[in-house]
């Protein structure tokens, strides 16, 4: 018998090519990640994906991929060091808001 492996199907279209033209036709572009700007309020530095803060429980993570909170514990933290000045801040004060630059100082 003459088996075929895989493509016994019967060939439609020229696959990708239907995505193409999508793609040409629709606009469809990139969303621009728009997400809350995170910086110290105190002296502006923005923390990286990389940045870690450690738990009294040890357990290091990123704090604002839980908004503050101890995966490993589960302690909410409502306050946040800052690693490049030391101080402390209200966690939610760094989140800046999208206007921030103008306004009330
Ligand atoms: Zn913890
Ligand atoms: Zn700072």
């Amino acid at each position: 018998m003459d088996v075929r492996r895989c493509d016994s199907e019967e060939p439609k279209k020229v696959p990708g090519l239907d995505d193409l033209f999508e793609r040409v036709t629709g606009v469809e572009r990139p969303v621009p990640p728009k997400g809350p700007k995170i910086r110290c309020p105190l002296c502006l530095w923005q923390p990286k994906k990389r940045s870690r803060w450690y738990c009294t429980c040890g357990h290091g993570w990123n704090t604002f991929d839980t908004a503050g909170r101890c995966p490993k514990c589960t302690f909410q933290w409502v306050d946040t060091a800052c690693l490049s000045c030391a101080r402390w801040s209200k966690h939610r004060a760094w989140y800046a808001p999208d206007d921030e630059g103008r306004g009330a100082a």
